[in-house]
Formats: structure tokens, sequence, C-alpha cells
């Protein structure tokens, strides 16, 4: 199936592609001064690189700076003024480069780099909010997620301390230059479980006067009730990354996460929260996500964690495993591609099954993993009475977005959409 012509035609398999085998930039390549971003630091464990758009509109995030980058079949070359990818020589495609805005070389009003603040990650900000994770500083021995870099590079691409005030200024922004339309929150584990009492203020702040989707992934709280406030507040998206499905697995990878709350918490929670579609105001979708990160356990066990998330009605976020510089498994190679086609064509199709609503929200590409809809590339199957019913709900969603954001920011608002 990975057949140069297969690579060409077909983007979802070249972002899959890429992200189990990375690239290598080559001298010709000026990344920056041709207004793409900065290869920051990685992300709340997840993704370095170099963010790109794909034909058919595909937004990712390619490894360049991992060890087996350096050796990738793939190189990426600016050949009169256009950057190209090949693969052993041979021209795959033609890429741009994610456009840095303006705003990533500017700094909040209190003196800080606003990227210090929030980064783009495909088309929505993302912010690592609040202090390192605690199992990253416990004694006397670190119970970090052993795939995770956030303890490695805190306090050198995040700020540590992120003030109300200027999270807004960096998503205000973001939301006029960048037209984003998702802000996310990402926060480690906090020894009294304080994740959610920290994120409240900014949740509540962004929809009183942005009116924008908001996201959260924290640990999943002890008291499971805080899930129904926050879906009362408009949160629109939780995410429960418990990475590994495999038990034994989860108990190596992820020490802290094992002994803090258990996998079967982890599981609880996402099926818990996704029970709360119904509850809450209306006009705010709720979507529930069990995050797992693909390559760390067996790929059937991979497709028994998005057979089991899709059963509850949550939707699976399905990461490629990549062995980041710094972190405990910086020697593990990532998986091999083929191997991962069945994973994420199940994700597709578990999705279409049970009828879940992906791909409704206006303007998100997402670039440090495959969305579901990304995913039908994958697929033979066509299910296109269900695909014609999620292009009328995103109609209608888009619509009653719009309006929504015409009410909170004023009529210039929508537009940026
Ligand atoms: S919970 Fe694990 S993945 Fe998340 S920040 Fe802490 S160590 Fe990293």
């Amino acid at each position: 199936m990975l057949t140069l012509d297969a690579l060409r035609t077909n983007p979802g398999l070249l972002k899959l592609d890429l992200y189990c085998r990375g690239a290598r930039l080559d001298d010709s390549c000026f990344i920056e001064e041709d207004g793409g971003r900065k290869i920051l630091r990685t992300r709340a464990g997840l993704g370095s690189g170099l963010e790109v758009i794909l034909p058919g509109n595909l937004w990712t995030n390619i490894p360049v700076s991992e060890r087996f980058a350096r050796r990738s079949p793939y190189s990426l070359h600016r050949e009169r003024g256009l950057y190209v990818l090949r693969l052993d020589g041979e021209a795959v495609t033609t890429l741009a480069l994610s456009p840095r805005p303006h705003w990533y070389d500017a700094a909040t009003s209190t003196g800080k780099p606003m990227t210090r603040i929030g980064t783009l990650q495909g088309t929505y900000l993302g912010i690592y909010q609040a202090k390192v994770c605690e199992y990253w500083t416990q004694k006397p021995v670190k119970v970090n997620c052993k795939f995770c870099s956030v303890g490695l590079n805190l306090g050198i691409d995040d700020a540590e301390e992120k003030s109300v005030e200027e999270v807004m200024e960096v998503i205000r922004a973001a939301r006029h230059e960048s037209g984003i339309t998702y802000v996310d929150f990402n926060t480690g584990h906090y020894e009294g479980d304080t994740y959610l009492d920290i994120l409240e203020p900014f949740v509540l702040r962004i929809k009183k006067e942005l009116g924008l989707l908001v996201g959260v992934q924290t640990p999943p709280h002890r008291d499971l009730k805080r899930y129904d406030h926050l879906r009362e507040i408009g949160v629109n998206r939780v995410s429960f990354c418990f990475e590994i499905f495999d038990r034994r697995r989860f108990e190596e990878i992820c020490p802290g996460k094992h002994a803090e709350y258990g996998l079967d918490h982890y599981l609880e929670a996402v099926r818990y929260c996704a029970t709360l579609t119904d509850e809450g105001p209306s006009d705010e979708p709720w979507v529930t996500n069990g995050e797992i990160i693909a390559g760390l356990e067996p790929p059937e066990s991979s497709i028994a964690a998005i057979d089991w998330i899709t059963s509850v009605g949550a939707i699976p976020t399905v990461c490629v495993f990549r062995p980041l510089v710094g972190t405990d498994l910086e020697d593990w190679d990532p998986p091999a591609t083929e191997p991962m086609i069945p994973v994420f064509r199940r994700l597709y199709e578990a999705c279409m099954e049970r009828g879940l609503p992906i791909g409704l929200a206006p303007n998100i590409h997402v670039s440090l993993v495959m969305l579901p809809e990304e995913c039908r590339w994958l697929s033979p199957k066509r299910f296109r009475w269900q695909s014609a019913k999620l292009a009328v709900m995103k109609r209608v969603f888009g619509r009653m977005f719009e309006r929504k954001l015409r009410r909170t920011e004023g009529p210039a608002a929508a537009g940026a959409a």
C-alpha cells in the first residue's frame, strides 16, 4: 500500500507515514524566513516538529528533530520558491508551510513572548496552563509518563505563570489574526486535583467575552460531578489521556497515572462524561475524548481501545508515538506505518458506525494527530448516509456558532470564523 503512487495520491496515508518516519530538512529550507512557524520544542508531551499543510488541506506536524527523523527517507527541499517533499530523492508532493502569524513575534503587555503563553497546533490555540505536572517533581522518584517531555521544557518554551489577563490577550490576538475558533487547555497532575479549579476562570472569561469553543485536557477528577459543572459553564470538550489500554503496559509507561488514578478511573471518567451530551446549554456542543498513543502497545490493543471508547459514545484521539528527544523513551523507535493503518482505519470506521459527531467544528485543523475524519483516506468504506448527515450537522452547527460569535464579539466577528 505504501507505494510512491499511493503516497502521492493519498494525503491521509502521507500524513500517517510522515508521523512514523519523520523527515530531514535540506539546507535549502528557510522555514522562518519563508513565513513558517519556528520548530518549537515539545508541548504537553506530544509533538515537536515542523508545522505544514499537506494536499487535501491536511495540517500536520512532521518530526524533524528526533533521531529517527535524521535517518528518514523523506527530505524537504526548497526548489524555485516551493517546498518539495521527496522520498528517496523522488518528488512526492509540494507542501505549504503553516503560516506564522504576527502575534508569534509579539509580547503581552506584561512583556512575555506570546508563544510562551500559547501556540497554534494546526489552526487552534493550545495552552499548557499552570505549573509543571507534579509527576515530574515527585520525591524520591519522579513518576512522569515515560514518553512525556513536559518537565523537560517548561520554563524554556512555556511561561510558568500565566495570568487570566495574559492568556486572554493571547487568545484575542490569535482570534483576531489567526481566526481561531477553539482554545484547548492542557494540564498535568496537581496534588489535591486542583486542575479544574485553575482552569474554570479562564473558561468563564472566554465564554463571556469571545464565545469561542473551549476544551480541557486534564487528569480525571476524582469527583466526576465536577464535569456536570464544566458542561453547565459551556466547556465543549473534555479529554482524558489514558494513553494505553493494555493494563501492564499502562502501569509500566505511565507509573504516575497508574498510582494516582488507575486506568479504571480514566475509563470511568470517559464513560461518565460521554453521558452528559444532553445536559448543559443547548447551544454549546459537548464531546468527550479518550486519548491513546498508538505504537506503545500492539495494534490490536489500540483497536480494542478505539472500540471501547466509541462504544460508550466518546470519540478517540489517537496520537502516533514519537520518541521525543530527552524523554525516557528517546531511544525507542516510532511504530512502522503498515501496522498503524488498520488502527487509524478503525478509528474512522468505528466513529462512523456509531454515528459519532466528527468533523463538525468550524476551522479546526489539528496538526498533532490524525483526526477521525481524516482517516477516511485509509478506509474503502464510504458511509454515504452517515456522511450526508454529518455534512448537514456541520452546516447547522456552523451557522449556530457564527450567530453566537456575533452576539458575544460583535458583528465583525463572524467573518473571521
Ligand atoms: S500526566 Fe503524564 S503526560 Fe501528562 S504532563 Fe504529567 S507526565 Fe506528562
